[in-house]
């Protein structure tokens, strides 16, 4: 391996992670502990296990507990705990369903993890505008299900099951995104817990609004920094006359890029375009009982009318078949289809699959759709320099994409190499305009980060804001930035 790659992580996005971080006295955390057993009875619990499963266990991050959890059935029961925590300077972390990839709901200074799966009732749904509103814990599996009968869905769907309210607070996304937009473009209002216990709603149900800053959007994304949310009111999509999909196979991850960009600048309306490397199709393959081709694969979907799915498809076929790719085999079957995007969203547990014991290192960069073979096949260099094992997959369509990279977590020698190819990986991202982080936010692993993207200014009204709405730094504190 070239030396230059071997050596620490030193370069100028590997600072510390967060900054000076104190714990609450031990005497203010059994105050809390004691009055919240008083508020909610059984509703809370101290129990280490519980305490661990509401800190981070999916990637490769040490798991930090909070001191205690409570369930809370509504927005009073939220009102409440951070009220009880705001008085004794406790931090408050919100807890959807802890499917976030970079340690979002660890409690780096314990606290109180508020779990919010059981406010998970779907309040309204206004068929005739295309909204709902719900409680957060509702997951979008759940939503959809509501839905179906009424003809519409909510497009936006990360693998993972997740609640609407860790959606919404990490401004997540996933396959559709290229058609129907992310959290921030589906997320019309939401109602807030501030962490002074104040409910902030942020906007009406209207479609568009000019009035006043954009509350809303502020905090979709927050990550549980700015407040706890009780309600959402969410777009909803009618479910298309017809639905299209199929795999395309390609030569290299590069013409299967090139297809990307041409389709998305040709203006063709597709709805998911998924890349998987030669690497990920074979995890896949083992994992979901396919079998594909082991090359560089795109999973595309296509909605319309039968007529509309049929010319999409077949003009997506003619410009993979330009650039070497093809045959492109597509079906409006709904079985074929199902098992075709539930091993798409299982890949990250096909990796995981791949090497019994290993953690995976979820890596996220999103650049300029011109900009995406560039980036990806660069990529693809460093992955082999630096020895890893790391299937590349993306919703390539909004030049986003990931790298899972398998860790021994006792192999240090493997953890450093990770690391340093994911801070470099970013600044290619960074260097060709792109972000740090398409979809899985911040938390604590990618604060390092984000001041070379935003910049000092950037940052500092990031910090204003922070400080304006939560100056004890109760909510979520060591999350997206020090203060
Ligand atoms: C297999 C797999 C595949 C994935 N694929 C994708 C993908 O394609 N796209 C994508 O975007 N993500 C993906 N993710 C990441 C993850 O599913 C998303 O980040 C998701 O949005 C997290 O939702 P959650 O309910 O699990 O939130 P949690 O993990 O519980 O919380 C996430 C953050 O939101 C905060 N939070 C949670 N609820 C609230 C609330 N009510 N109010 C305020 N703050 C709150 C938490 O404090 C935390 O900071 C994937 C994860 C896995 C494991």
């Amino acid at each position: 391996m070239n030396e230059a790659l071997r050596g620490p992580s030193s370069g100028p996005l590997s600072g510390p992670l967060s900054g000076p971080l104190r714990r609450p006295a031990p005497d203010a955390v059994e105050q809390v502990k004691a009055a919240l057993a008083a508020r909610f009875g059984n509703k809370l619990s101290t129990a280490e296990a519980v305490r661990q499963q509401h800190a981070n266990t999916t990637t490769w991050l040490p798991n930090e507990a909070p001191d205690a959890v409570v369930y809370a059935a509504s927005t009073d029961d939220v009102q409440a705990a951070v009220k009880l925590c705001a008085a004794h300077k406790v931090p408050v972390v919100p807890f959807g369903t802890g499917t976030s990839l970079e340690g979002h709901v660890n409690a780096p200074l314990g606290g109180v993890s508020i779990d919010l799966s059981e406010m998970n009732r779907v309040l309204k749904v206004h068929a005739e505008d295309l909204d709902c509103v719900i409680e957060p814990g509702v997951t979008r599996k759940r939503l959809n299900e509501h839905l179906r009968d009424q003809g519409l869905f909510f497009p936006i769907d990360p693998g993972a099951d997740a609640s609407l309210g860790g959606m919404a607070s990490t401004r997540a996304s996933g396959t559709n995104a290229v058609r129907y937009g992310t959290m921030k473009d589906n997320v019309l209002s939401l109602k807030a817990v501030l962490a002074n216990g104040e409910v902030l709603t942020t906007a009406r149900r209207a479609k568009k609004s000019s009035a006043g800053y954009d509350l809303t959007r502020l905090f979709v994304g927050a990550e549980g920094t700015l407040g706890v949310i009780t309600e959402l009111t969410l777009k909803l999509a009618g479910i298309p006359e017809a639905i299209s999909a199929g795999v395309c196979p390609f030569p290299s991850v590069e013409a299967a890029c090139n297809a990307t960009i041409a389709t998305i600048q040709s203006g063709i309306p597709v709805a998911r375009i998924e890349l998987l490397d030669a690497l990920q199709v074979r995890a896949c393959n083992a994992y979901s009982k396919l079998a594909l081709r082991e090359t560089p694969t795109l999973f595309l979907e296509f909605h319309g009318s039968h007529a509309g799915v049929a010319e999409q498809s077949e003009r997506f076929g003619e410009i993979a078949a330009d650039l070497g790719g093809g045959p492109f085999e597509w079906t409006v079957k709904a079985e074929d289809r199902t098992k075709l995007w539930q091993a798409r969203h299982d890949a990250y547990w096909a990796v995981i699959n791949m090497r019994k014991g290993c953690r995976a290192f979820a890596t996220d960069v999103c650049v300029p759709i011109s900009r995406l073979a560039e980036c990806v096949t660069a990529t693809q260099e460093d992955i082999a320099a630096f020895e890893l094992t790391a299937p590349i997959v993306g919703h390539v369509g909004d030049g986003n994409f990931h790298v899972s990279v398998l860790l021994d977590m006792d192999d240090v020698g493997e953890v450093a190499r990770a690391k340093k190819f994911n801070e470099r990986l970013v600044e290619r991202s960074l260097s060709m305009d792109g972000t740090c982080t398409g979809e899985h936010g911040v938390g604590e692993g990618k604060i390092r980060y984000l001041e070379a993207e935003h910049g000092k200014t950037g940052l500092d009204v990031m910090r204003g804001i922070k400080r304006a709405l939560d100056p004890d730094n109760i909510m979520n504190p060591g999350k997206i930035f020090s203060l």
